[in-house]
Protein backbone atom coordinates (compact mmCIF):
# COMPACT_ATOMS: atom_id res chain seq x y z
CA UNK A 1 0.00 0.00 0.00
CA UNK A 2 1.51 3.61 -1.09
CA UNK A 3 1.38 5.73 1.80
CA UNK A 4 0.71 8.80 0.06
CA UNK A 5 -2.04 9.32 -2.49
CA UNK A 6 -0.59 10.27 -5.09
CA UNK A 7 -2.08 13.98 -7.06
CA UNK A 8 -2.67 12.89 -10.60
CA UNK A 9 -3.24 16.14 -13.02
CA UNK A 10 -4.44 14.05 -16.15
CA UNK A 11 -4.36 17.37 -18.97
CA UNK A 12 -1.07 18.62 -17.86
CA UNK A 13 1.75 16.98 -19.97
CA UNK A 14 4.92 18.47 -17.76
CA UNK A 15 5.34 19.51 -14.75
CA UNK A 16 8.51 21.26 -14.06
CA UNK A 17 9.82 22.69 -10.20
CA UNK A 18 11.62 25.84 -10.34
CA UNK A 19 13.84 25.01 -6.59
CA UNK A 20 16.21 26.94 -5.05
CA UNK A 21 18.49 25.99 -2.07
CA UNK A 22 17.42 29.55 -0.09
CA UNK A 23 15.52 32.80 -0.66
CA UNK A 24 16.23 35.59 -2.67
CA UNK A 25 18.46 33.94 -5.01
CA UNK A 26 15.79 34.46 -7.75
CA UNK A 27 13.47 31.82 -8.19
CA UNK A 28 10.26 33.57 -8.75
CA UNK A 29 11.89 35.73 -11.25
CA UNK A 30 13.59 32.35 -13.23
CA UNK A 31 9.39 30.82 -12.72
CA UNK A 32 7.69 33.74 -14.05
CA UNK A 33 10.04 34.39 -16.91
CA UNK A 34 10.33 30.80 -18.17
CA UNK A 35 7.02 30.41 -17.81
CA UNK A 36 6.13 33.93 -20.20
CA UNK A 37 9.27 32.86 -22.47
CA UNK A 38 7.69 29.33 -23.48
CA UNK A 39 3.75 31.03 -23.62
CA UNK A 40 5.44 33.53 -26.22
CA UNK A 41 6.21 29.92 -27.99
CA UNK A 42 3.07 29.08 -28.19
CA UNK A 43 3.06 26.28 -25.47
CA UNK A 44 -0.26 26.27 -22.98
CA UNK A 45 1.73 27.06 -19.69
CA UNK A 46 0.35 27.32 -16.23
CA UNK A 47 2.58 28.59 -13.41
CA UNK A 48 1.85 27.60 -9.65
CA UNK A 49 3.18 29.57 -6.76
CA UNK A 50 4.24 26.88 -4.70
CA UNK A 51 6.14 28.96 -2.00
CA UNK A 52 2.94 29.52 0.60
CA UNK A 53 4.94 31.12 3.29
CA UNK A 54 6.00 34.20 1.03
CA UNK A 55 3.77 33.80 -2.65
CA UNK A 56 5.13 36.54 -5.05
CA UNK A 57 4.30 35.09 -8.15
CA UNK A 58 0.66 37.43 -7.67
CA UNK A 59 2.96 40.91 -7.36
CA UNK A 60 5.33 39.74 -9.99
CA UNK A 61 2.04 39.53 -13.00
CA UNK A 62 0.25 42.57 -11.31
CA UNK A 63 -2.75 40.34 -9.97
CA UNK A 64 -2.34 40.66 -6.28
CA UNK A 65 -5.98 41.66 -6.29
CA UNK A 66 -7.63 39.10 -8.50
CA UNK A 67 -10.05 36.84 -6.73
CA UNK A 68 -10.19 33.24 -8.89
CA UNK A 69 -13.40 32.13 -9.73
CA UNK A 70 -15.11 29.04 -9.06
CA UNK A 71 -16.75 26.20 -11.31
CA UNK A 72 -18.73 23.17 -10.73
CA UNK A 73 -17.47 20.16 -12.40
CA UNK A 74 -18.75 16.48 -11.87
CA UNK A 75 -20.68 18.35 -8.72
CA UNK A 76 -17.25 19.61 -7.46
CA UNK A 77 -16.62 22.97 -7.06
CA UNK A 78 -12.93 23.75 -8.73
CA UNK A 79 -11.05 26.79 -8.61
CA UNK A 80 -10.80 28.38 -12.12
CA UNK A 81 -6.72 29.70 -12.09
CA UNK A 82 -6.26 33.28 -13.33
CA UNK A 83 -5.01 34.12 -16.72
CA UNK A 84 -2.54 36.36 -17.92
CA UNK A 85 0.06 36.91 -20.67
CA UNK A 86 -1.90 33.15 -21.66
CA UNK A 87 -0.76 31.70 -18.20
CA UNK A 88 -2.98 30.10 -16.03
CA UNK A 89 -1.71 30.99 -12.59
CA UNK A 90 -3.27 29.74 -9.09
CA UNK A 91 -1.34 31.03 -6.12
CA UNK A 92 -2.01 30.81 -2.31
CA UNK A 93 -1.73 34.66 -2.20
CA UNK A 94 -5.35 34.38 -4.23
CA UNK A 95 -6.72 33.61 -0.99
CA UNK A 96 -5.08 34.91 2.07
CA UNK A 97 -5.41 38.43 3.14
CA UNK A 98 -1.46 39.90 2.54
CA UNK A 99 -1.41 42.01 5.56
CA UNK A 100 -1.54 38.71 7.75
CA UNK A 101 1.28 36.41 7.67
CA UNK A 102 0.74 32.86 6.93
CA UNK A 103 1.42 30.55 9.94
CA UNK A 104 0.87 27.48 9.06
CA UNK A 105 2.25 24.43 10.18
CA UNK A 106 3.74 21.27 8.49
CA UNK A 107 0.63 19.19 8.14
CA UNK A 108 -1.55 22.05 7.02
CA UNK A 109 0.65 23.91 4.66
CA UNK A 110 1.58 20.54 2.79
CA UNK A 111 -2.55 19.77 3.03
CA UNK A 112 -2.90 23.84 1.46
CA UNK A 113 -0.29 22.95 -1.57
CA UNK A 114 -1.98 19.59 -2.46
CA UNK A 115 -5.48 21.58 -2.65
CA UNK A 116 -4.05 24.03 -5.09
CA UNK A 117 -3.38 21.13 -7.29
CA UNK A 118 -5.77 18.89 -6.99
CA UNK A 119 -8.89 21.55 -6.82
CA UNK A 120 -8.03 24.10 -9.66
CA UNK A 121 -9.37 23.16 -13.14
CA UNK A 122 -6.11 23.34 -14.87
CA UNK A 123 -7.49 22.11 -18.46
CA UNK A 124 -4.58 21.36 -20.91
CA UNK A 125 -1.46 22.32 -20.01
CA UNK A 126 1.90 21.45 -21.95
CA UNK A 127 4.17 22.90 -19.27
CA UNK A 128 3.47 23.55 -15.48
CA UNK A 129 6.20 25.27 -13.43
CA UNK A 130 5.78 25.21 -9.88
CA UNK A 131 7.70 27.71 -8.03
CA UNK A 132 8.95 25.63 -5.15
CA UNK A 133 9.48 27.03 -1.87
CA UNK A 134 13.47 27.59 -0.70
CA UNK A 135 15.22 24.98 1.16
CA UNK A 136 13.93 21.55 1.56
CA UNK A 137 11.10 20.81 3.95
CA UNK A 138 8.01 19.46 4.67
CA UNK A 139 5.56 20.81 1.11
CA UNK A 140 8.74 20.61 -0.83
CA UNK A 141 9.00 16.47 -0.22
CA UNK A 142 5.70 16.32 -0.20
CA UNK A 143 5.25 17.58 -3.75
CA UNK A 144 8.18 15.39 -5.01
CA UNK A 145 7.22 12.30 -3.39
CA UNK A 146 2.90 12.52 -4.54
CA UNK A 147 3.60 14.01 -7.88
CA UNK A 148 4.62 13.02 -11.32
CA UNK A 149 7.62 15.12 -12.32
CA UNK A 150 9.42 16.31 -15.64
CA UNK A 151 12.71 17.30 -14.21
CA UNK A 152 14.01 20.33 -12.00
CA UNK A 153 15.72 23.82 -12.70
CA UNK A 154 17.84 24.62 -9.61
CA UNK A 155 18.58 28.21 -9.46
CA UNK A 156 21.70 29.97 -7.28
CA UNK A 157 23.78 32.74 -7.65
CA UNK A 158 27.57 32.58 -7.58
CA UNK A 159 27.94 32.35 -4.58
CA UNK A 160 30.03 29.57 -2.46
CA UNK A 161 26.96 30.09 0.33
CA UNK A 162 24.19 29.65 -2.22
CA UNK A 163 25.72 27.10 -4.26
CA UNK A 164 26.38 24.82 -0.87
CA UNK A 165 22.41 25.41 0.00
CA UNK A 166 21.30 24.94 -3.88
CA UNK A 167 23.70 21.51 -3.36
CA UNK A 168 21.31 20.72 -0.63
CA UNK A 169 18.21 21.01 -2.72
CA UNK A 170 19.30 18.85 -5.45
CA UNK A 171 20.05 16.17 -2.92
CA UNK A 172 16.28 16.10 -2.09
CA UNK A 173 15.84 14.82 -5.67
CA UNK A 174 17.85 12.03 -5.77
CA UNK A 175 17.43 9.52 -3.27
CA UNK A 176 16.18 5.99 -2.70
CA UNK A 177 13.03 6.98 -2.81
CA UNK A 178 12.91 9.80 -5.43
CA UNK A 179 14.35 10.07 -8.40
CA UNK A 180 13.63 13.16 -10.29
CA UNK A 181 16.16 14.49 -13.28
CA UNK A 182 17.80 17.48 -12.77
CA UNK A 183 17.11 19.87 -16.10
CA UNK A 184 20.19 22.18 -15.08
CA UNK A 185 21.40 24.99 -12.91
CA UNK A 186 20.12 28.27 -13.53
CA UNK A 187 22.83 31.12 -11.85
CA UNK A 188 21.38 34.31 -11.40
CA UNK A 189 22.96 37.63 -11.09
CA UNK A 190 25.69 36.78 -12.63
CA UNK A 191 27.84 39.90 -12.47
CA UNK A 192 26.78 43.50 -12.96
CA UNK A 193 27.21 45.78 -15.88
CA UNK A 194 26.42 49.18 -15.31
CA UNK A 195 24.18 50.85 -17.94
CA UNK A 196 26.24 53.58 -19.27
CA UNK A 197 28.74 51.27 -19.68
CA UNK A 198 27.56 47.88 -21.32
CA UNK A 199 30.57 46.13 -21.87
CA UNK A 200 31.15 46.14 -18.63
CA UNK A 201 30.96 43.14 -16.33
CA UNK A 202 31.15 43.28 -12.61
CA UNK A 203 31.28 39.97 -10.57
CA UNK A 204 29.69 41.56 -7.42
CA UNK A 205 28.81 38.10 -6.42
CA UNK A 206 31.90 35.89 -7.55
CA UNK A 207 32.49 34.08 -10.07
CA UNK A 208 31.51 30.78 -11.83
CA UNK A 209 29.92 29.39 -9.01
CA UNK A 210 27.14 27.83 -11.12
CA UNK A 211 29.24 25.95 -14.03
CA UNK A 212 31.10 24.44 -10.78
CA UNK A 213 27.44 23.00 -9.26
CA UNK A 214 26.54 21.99 -12.62
CA UNK A 215 30.15 20.15 -13.06
CA UNK A 216 30.09 18.67 -9.48
CA UNK A 217 26.51 17.45 -9.59
CA UNK A 218 26.71 16.05 -13.37
CA UNK A 219 24.43 18.13 -14.96
CA UNK A 220 24.46 21.65 -17.40
CA UNK A 221 24.35 24.78 -16.52
CA UNK A 222 21.09 26.44 -18.28
CA UNK A 223 21.93 30.04 -18.84
CA UNK A 224 23.37 33.00 -16.63
CA UNK A 225 21.36 35.73 -16.18
CA UNK A 226 23.06 39.02 -15.11
CA UNK A 227 21.86 41.80 -12.26
CA UNK A 228 19.89 44.36 -14.51
CA UNK A 229 18.07 46.83 -11.67
CA UNK A 230 15.25 46.87 -15.04
CA UNK A 231 14.18 42.91 -14.19
CA UNK A 232 13.43 44.22 -10.48
CA UNK A 233 11.99 47.68 -11.42
CA UNK A 234 10.14 45.70 -13.83
CA UNK A 235 9.02 42.95 -10.56
CA UNK A 236 7.87 45.84 -8.57
CA UNK A 237 5.85 46.82 -11.36
CA UNK A 238 4.06 43.72 -12.12
CA UNK A 239 6.07 42.81 -15.07
CA UNK A 240 8.44 40.31 -16.41
CA UNK A 241 11.63 40.79 -18.26
CA UNK A 242 9.56 40.59 -21.58
CA UNK A 243 8.15 43.77 -20.92
CA UNK A 244 11.78 45.51 -20.98
CA UNK A 245 13.70 46.46 -23.83
CA UNK A 246 16.41 44.54 -22.50
CA UNK A 247 17.59 42.17 -24.86
CA UNK A 248 20.50 40.38 -22.82
CA UNK A 249 17.88 39.73 -20.43
CA UNK A 250 15.38 38.39 -23.12
CA UNK A 251 18.12 36.41 -25.05
CA UNK A 252 19.24 35.03 -21.18
CA UNK A 253 15.58 33.44 -20.31
CA UNK A 254 14.88 32.64 -24.03
CA UNK A 255 18.13 30.64 -24.38
CA UNK A 256 17.49 28.85 -20.86
CA UNK A 257 13.89 27.71 -22.39
CA UNK A 258 15.54 26.27 -25.24
CA UNK A 259 18.05 24.77 -23.62
CA UNK A 260 14.91 22.72 -21.27
CA UNK A 261 13.20 22.08 -24.13
CA UNK A 262 16.17 20.47 -25.90
P1 LIG B 1 13.26 34.21 -4.63
O1 LIG B 1 12.03 33.73 -5.34
O2 LIG B 1 14.43 33.30 -4.83
O3 LIG B 1 13.05 34.55 -3.20
P2 LIG B 1 12.91 36.62 -6.22
O4 LIG B 1 12.72 36.10 -7.59
O5 LIG B 1 11.69 37.03 -5.45
O6 LIG B 1 13.73 35.56 -5.34
O7 LIG B 1 13.97 37.79 -6.30
C1 LIG B 1 14.32 38.56 -5.16
C2 LIG B 1 14.42 40.03 -5.56
O8 LIG B 1 15.50 40.24 -6.44
C3 LIG B 1 13.19 40.53 -6.29
O9 LIG B 1 12.93 41.84 -5.91
C4 LIG B 1 13.59 40.45 -7.77
O10 LIG B 1 12.90 41.41 -8.55
C5 LIG B 1 15.07 40.79 -7.68
N1 LIG B 1 15.87 40.13 -8.74
C6 LIG B 1 15.96 38.80 -8.98
N2 LIG B 1 16.81 38.56 -9.98
C7 LIG B 1 17.28 39.75 -10.42
C8 LIG B 1 18.22 40.17 -11.45
N3 LIG B 1 18.83 39.28 -12.23
N4 LIG B 1 18.43 41.50 -11.61
C9 LIG B 1 17.80 42.40 -10.80
N5 LIG B 1 16.94 42.08 -9.82
C10 LIG B 1 16.67 40.76 -9.62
Amino acid sequence: MAIFNKIELPTVKNIIIVASGKGGVGKSTVSSNLSVALARQGYKVALVDADIYGPSIPKMFGIEDAHPDFIKINDKDMILPIETQGIKIMSIGFFVDKKQGLIWRGPMASGAVTQLFEDTHWGDVDYMILDFPPGTGDIQLTIAQKMKLTGVVVVTTPQEVATIDARKAISMFNTDKITIPILGIVENMSWFTPAPHPDEKYFIFGKGGGELLAKETNTQLLGQIPLIAELGEAADKGQTAFATTNQTLIDAFEGIVKKILA
